[in-house]
């Protein structure tokens, strides 16, 4: 089943020094549990199309559905995960995690519940009272992506989410969270400018090219990868 449909978006931005169109005639399906890498070189227009899926832009023209109904703005449907983590630095891992769930109508309970499941998860059960700048790197991104799982997100988005890290984080986080797509069945979209990145997490990568930005290529990956 489609979960996400994009169509027909156009962006242009009102800069200073005059108007950038960071998107022309941008057309998505997502099926349900896809992971999906939107690849392309800096400035093609992969931040912008992430960010008015998750409702943080407006697109000039065009639209966004979500399960058939038009979003106009964020909700608990999409999560995003950034490359600067965005913890709130005065709540611990589990009040970050517990964050989304606990400000809904959640019974407290319940909220431990899924708060205590999403940490394990991401293997931070022993920080459940450290404070963001208390953990590395790899640390504040597991509990952004638990904190998007525990707010009951269907649609995960990444951007660049892994860039910040050093290499070994980067492939230990990359392992994971295969692992936490495979166990979810999570629809993700995750954006890289890394081929290598792309070939290696999803099964569809959509390349996307520049001046102004478009949808180049969409590929299904059918080749058996190292996780298979
Ligand atoms: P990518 O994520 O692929 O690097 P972006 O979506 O960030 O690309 O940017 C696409 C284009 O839009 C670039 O030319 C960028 O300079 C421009 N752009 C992005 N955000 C803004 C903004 N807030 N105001 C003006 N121009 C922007
Ligand atoms: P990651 O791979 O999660 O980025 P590091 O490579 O920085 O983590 O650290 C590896 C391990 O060191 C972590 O899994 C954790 O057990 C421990 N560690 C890292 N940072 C801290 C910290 N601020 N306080 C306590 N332990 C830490």
């Amino acid at each position: 089943p489609v979960i996400l449909e994009v169509s027909g978006l156009n962006k242009i931005y009102q800069a200073s020094n005059g108007p950038v169109e960071a998107l022309r005639s941008v057309d998505l399906t997502v099926r349900k549990g896809e992971f999906i890498c939107l690849l392309g070189a800096s400035g093609c227009g992969k931040s912008t199309l992430l960010r008015i899926i998750a409702g943080f832009e407006q697109a000039t023209q065009g639209s966004v559905g979500v399960y058939g109904c038009e979003v106009r703005g964020p909700g608990p449907d999409r999560g995003m995960v950034f490359q600067d983590y965005a913890l709130f630095p005065w709540l611990t891992v589990r009040q970050n995690i517990g964050f989304g769930p606990s400000h809904r109508r959640v019974a407290p309970q319940e909220v431990d519940k899924l708060t205590d499941r999403f940490m394990a998860m991401v293997g931070l059960t022993a920080f459940a009272d450290r404070y963001p700048h208390q953990l590395s790197g790899g640390m504040k991104q597991r509990v952004a992506i638990a904190r998007v799982l525990a707010n009951d997100a269907d649609i995960l988005l990444m951007d660049e989410p892994f860039g910040a890290l050093d290499a070994l984080t980067r492939a230990a986080l990359q392992e994971e969270l295969i692992d936490i797509w495979r166990t979810t069945k999570l629809t993700v979209i995750f954006v890289t400018h890394s081929v290598e990145e792309a070939v290696l997490l999803a099964d569809r990568v959509v390349v996307m090219s520049s001046s102004p930005g478009r949808i180049d290529q969409d590929v299904e990956i059918e080749l058996p990868r190292p996780r298979d």
